[in-house]
């Protein structure tokens, strides 16, 4: 397994959205970082992102990428570093294990 399945694995595009301080709805919705976004546009699943405003798309680790202006191997690294995900070679995946989320005090915003 390498870094980019071993991330994709592990970490549910909508985990990473919020992690990165995104607002996620209970349907999955978001306000799109990619675009001037008022009204929640961003798609979120366990696999990938949409976005009906501006068509973005991609999976975890793309969305990592684009939202911080990575490659996708640097997304990847920092996507495992912030989920401590294990990448040595040869070594056993690592997954956190599930943190009882409850609700978060809003971040507040700009
Ligand atoms: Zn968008």
């Amino acid at each position: 397994m390498n870094i980019f399945e071993a991330v994709k694995a592990a970490v549910p595009v909508r985990q990473a959205a919020e992690h990165y301080g995104l607002k996620v709805s209970r349907n999955g919705m978001a306000c799109c970082p990619f675009h001037n976004d008022r009204h929640p546009s961003l798609k979120l699943n366990e696999e990938y992102f949409f976005c009906f405003g501006c068509g973005a798309k991609g999976d975890v680790i793309d969305f990592a990428a684009q939202m911080f202006d990575l490659s996708s191997y640097e997304a990847a690294q920092r996507l495992a570093a912030d989920f401590g995900i294990s990448t040595q070679p040869g070594q056993t995946v690592v997954v956190p294990p599930q943190t009882q989320a409850t609700s978060h005090p809003a971040v507040s915003g700009g």
